[in-house]
């Protein structure tokens, strides 16, 4: 068994409004990638990381992470216009004795050990593997009207059924051969996430259920639940499998 971790990493972080790029960012003592490069790394069947970075910030992530003992070989890939640009270009670098990869965003840090081993053990029995949370929330999608005044007014174009909506996290786990399948038939379609191309194959995908503590930090607000998450459970993240139960 195989496994390959690419964890994309190569944002601009505009909607965070930093100068630092989001998983350079700190929270605690350890900017974000490294929280997430660390729970990797402790999965014992992920050989490798490729972490795909801008090349414009190539120097400045070598010099982070190599302050810090990850305990895993890792290797940097540059990062393209787009996440799923950044994804193809690990693609790319995989070792051809790969069997899985496992996608996971750098600015999702608190995944548990427990998560980890469950989607690569389903991934062994059905080839593509995903985790999310059911919303909590009423989801409904929203039209513009008027788009072309300066003040925007929105208005509801329809509610969801909120009984079958859940939103959806990395990691994501899939075959290989699967992955680069549909990265190659789909090379140009506007994805946010891998599963979206994986599914267009008509391959289907399952979901487990991840945590709402699993959470993307993408605006300064994030970085606030963050600070909360680490004081409170970062314990029981880190636990070994079967210990934790996020
Ligand atoms: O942009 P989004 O919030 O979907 O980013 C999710 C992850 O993808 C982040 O870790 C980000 O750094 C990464 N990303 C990337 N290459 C891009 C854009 C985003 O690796 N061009």
């Amino acid at each position: 068994m195989f496994v390959e971790a690419i964890v994309p990493a190569a944002g601009l972080g505009v909607r965070m409004k930093s100068f630092l790029p989001k998983p350079l960012v700190k929270i605690g003592k350890k900017p974000v990638i490294i929280h997430t490069l660390e729970a990797l790394a402790k999965n014992r069947d992920i050989k490798r990381i490729l972490v795909a970075v801008s090349p414009d910030n190539l120097n400045r992530f070598k010099e982070v992470i190599s302050g810090y003992k990850i305990g895993k070989s890792l290797s940097f890939v540059a990062g393209g216009r787009t996440r799923r640009d950044s994804v193809k270009n690990c693609l790319k670098e995989i070792f051809g004795e790969t069997d899985f990869v496992l996608i996971h965003d750098a600015v999702r840090p608190f995944i548990s050990q427990g998560l980890i081993s469950r989607l690569i053990a389903e991934a062994k029995k059905s080839r593509a593997v995903i985790c999310g949370v059911p919303v909590k929330a009423t989801i409904k999608k929203v039209a513009v009207c008027r788009p072309s005044s300066v003040v925007r007014s929105l208005t509801v174009a329809q509610t969801l059924d909120r009984e079958n909506v859940w939103e959806i996290q990395t990691p994501q786990v899939f075959a290989k051969s699967l992955l680069t399948a549909a990265y190659k038939r789909y090379a140009n379609r506007a994805v946010t996430d891998d599963a979206s191309l994986v599914e267009k194959l008509g391959q289907k995908v399952r979901v487990i259920e991840g945590s709402y503590f699993n959470i993307k930090i993408t605006t300064p607000e994030d970085l606030i639940l963050a600070k909360a998450i680490l004081k409170n459970l970062l314990p029981s993240l880190r636990a070994p499998k079967g210990r934790s139960n996020l």
